[in-house]
Parts: structure tokens; sequence; C-alpha cells
């Protein structure tokens, strides 16, 4: 395997941003998170939003300096554009293409919009991604906690030739160099990361818990055995494979479980299995998942919203809401 370089703290000397003003657009998971991190941090952080917005009070009351797009993008030598992938480039159309002037910086955590081809910086504009391997409220938790979350820095376009160091400095300032922080490209990072909460994070546990849960229930085995069988205990077996990889897990858990989990766990996740997952990496990479997920927001997600209110009504939810009041969380 190729060694991938790790940036810590101390990799990161440059100064670059000192005298540089950082405009965060949009202020939810993401951008509240950063944008406090790099205030603490001791940048000149000021954040852009919608006039009417649900999130300006919220920034505001935060103590940020706030300010409508089009201000904060006109003002900012790096613009960090963390509103939701899906109306970026309106956004970016509408407030931040006229603003951008040689020298300036685009700045993104997630390369989706950079790898479809929905936003292209003019010349001169540095274009790079300062991303968190985690969600907004665990990269502030553990920045205050005096750590941090693993990062990734990219460079699609480096016009000053300063834009590497400029993402690692913002992801220092945000606590990843506290944890490690690695490159990698726009692509990697988009493609990888796509996939992952399709096949594995978000998509894939939660059918595979689902498919374990209906396959007692249909039995006759009472839903709450079912939900702690197949739910709940997800997380503990999930804590010890990130605690200590798989021989860890398997070391801890009964010699019954672990000849079960050999055998059988191949069968569940088989050739099938396998085969979608080659399926979906193929839809990401052409760009075919993008434009089917654009479609489908532009149409007013309606069948995101089936979806939702479909899983609502799963005896899982149901179950588990019960079984969750009924018991104290350790
Ligand atoms: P979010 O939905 O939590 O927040 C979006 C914010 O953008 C809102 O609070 C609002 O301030 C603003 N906004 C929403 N619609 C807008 C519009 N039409 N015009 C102007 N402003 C608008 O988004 P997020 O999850 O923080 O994602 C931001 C970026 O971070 C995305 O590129 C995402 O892929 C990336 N990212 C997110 C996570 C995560 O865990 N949430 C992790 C890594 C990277
Ligand atoms: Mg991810």
């Amino acid at each position: 395997m190729e060694e991938t370089k790790i940036y810590h703290d101390n990799d990161v000397q440059t100064d670059i941003l000192k005298d540089k003003k950082i405009a965060v657009i949009g202020y939810g998971s993401q951008g509240m998170a950063q944008a406090q991190c790099m205030k603490d941090s001791g940048l000149d952080v000021i954040v852009g939003l919608r006039k009417d917005g649900a999130s300006w009070q919220k920034a505001v009351d935060d103590g940020m300096d706030v300010m409508v797009i089009d201000e904060a993008a006109r003002q900012a030598d790096i613009i960090h554009l963390l509103v939701p992938d899906e109306v970026q480039k309106e956004v970016y159309d509408a407030c931040i293409k006229g603003q951008l002037a040689e020298g300036k910086t685009l700045s993104f955590s997630h390369g989706f919009n950079v790898v479809f081809n929905r936003i292209m910086a003019p010349d001169g504009v540095n274009v790079i991604m300062v991303a968190p391997k985690g969600p907004g409220n665990e990269v502030r938790r553990k920045y205050v906690g005096g750590s941090g979350v693993v990062g990734l820095v990219a460079v699609e376009k480096d016009a000053t030739g300063c834009a590497g160091q400029i993402a690692l400095e913002m992801a220092k300032a945000m606590g990843f160099t506290r944890a490690g922080v690695f490159e990698c490209t726009f692509r990697q990072e988009a493609c990888s990361d796509l996939f992952g909460e399709q096949a594995v994070l978000c998509g894939g546990v939660t059918e595979l818990v689902k498919a374990g849960f209906e396959t007692l229930v249909k039995r006759g085995y009472p839903p709450h055995i079912a939900y702690f069988e197949c739910f709940h205990e997800v997380k503990l077996i999930v804590d010890l494979l990130y605690e200590g990889g798989l021989l860890h897990m398997w070391g801890v858990v009964s010699n019954t479980a672990e000849y079960g989990g050999r055998t059988v766990g191949p069968k569940i996740i088989g050739a099938e299995s396998r085969k979608a997952m080659e399926q979906a990496l193929d839809k990401i990479e052409s760009g075919a998942f993008a434009k089917e997920w654009l479609n489908e927001f532009r149409d007013g997600c309606r069948n995101l919203d089936e979806m939702r209110e479909k899983e609502k009504a799963h005896e899982l939810e149901t179950t588990g809401k019960r079984v969750r009041s009924m018991f104290e969380k350790s």
C-alpha cells in the first residue's frame, strides 16, 4: 500500500490565513460547527446567509458576523460553501460567481458539485476541499474537548500556489490536524463518500437491520426481542469494530457467535449484494446518480417524501420508540 501522508498540527506551520477573511456560507450542521471552530481558533470568519433564512438569528445569537451571501462573498478571500449540495449551484450562480476575483479561494466540504461539473470556478481562483469525516456536532464537540475529527483536504485548482496550505490551515483551525488529515482528490472524496453512505452506512445498515428484524417478526418472535437483537446491539458491535478492528470484535463475542457469524455472514452479503455494490458505484462514477438526485430535488422530493412517510409506520420504528422509552440509556 502506498504510504499516505498524514498531517498533524506540527505539519502546518504556515500563517497564510492570518490576514485573510473567510466567509462560511450556510449555517447548518457543518456551517455552524466549522464557523465556530475557525472563529475560536482566531481566524477572521464571517457568515453568509439568506436574510429570511431560519439560521440567521441562530448565527447572530452565536456571536457571528452575519450578512447576506453576496456581501460575505464580496468581502471574503476564502468562500467556504456549506449549503446543501443540491442547492449549491443555485446559490453559487446567484450570489457567489459575481464576487469571485483572481486570488480568491472557493472551498467545499464535499466534492459533489465540482466533480459532477455543476460549479466551475473562473481562472485565477483556487478550488479546495476541507472535509471532516464526521457530522457537524461531532466536529464541534471534539474541537471543544481539545481533540478533533479526522479530516481530508483536496486541491482541485491551485491558482495562487498556496491552495494546499490554505486547506491545511483551515483543517488545523477546525481541529482536524489534532486527529490527522490526509490528502485526496475531489473525485476520490465525492465518489467514495456517496458510495459509503449508499452501500454501507445509511443505505446498507438500515436495510440490513430492517431485513433482520422483519425475518424474526414474520416467524412470530416478539418485536421487542427482534428490536434488541437486530437493531439495538448493532451499536455494541460497531463500537467494538471502531475500537479495535475485526479481530478485536471476534475476540470479544462468544466462539459460537464467531463461528456462526463467519460462516453465515458471507451468505447474507453474498454475490448478489456485491454485484449491487458494483452497480451503485458505476452509477455514482458516471454521474447518473447525481443526475437522478438533482431531478428528484427539482421535482420537489416526491419520492423521497413518500419513502420517509412509509418508514415512519414501519414496525421497527414504532417498536423502537416504545422500547427506547422503557429503558435507561447508559
Ligand atoms: P445542512 O442542510 O445542515 O445546512 C444547510 C444550511 O444552508 C442551512 O442551515 C441554511 O443556512 C443554508 N441553506 C439551505 N438552503 C439554502 C438555500 N436555498 N439558499 C441559501 N442557503 C441555504 O447542510 P450540511 O449537512 O451542513 O452540508 C453542508 C455541506 O457539508 C455539504 O456539502 C455536505 O455534503 C457537507 N458535509 C456534510 C456532512 C454532514 O454530516 N452533515 C459531513 C461532511 C460533509
Ligand atoms: Mg461521508
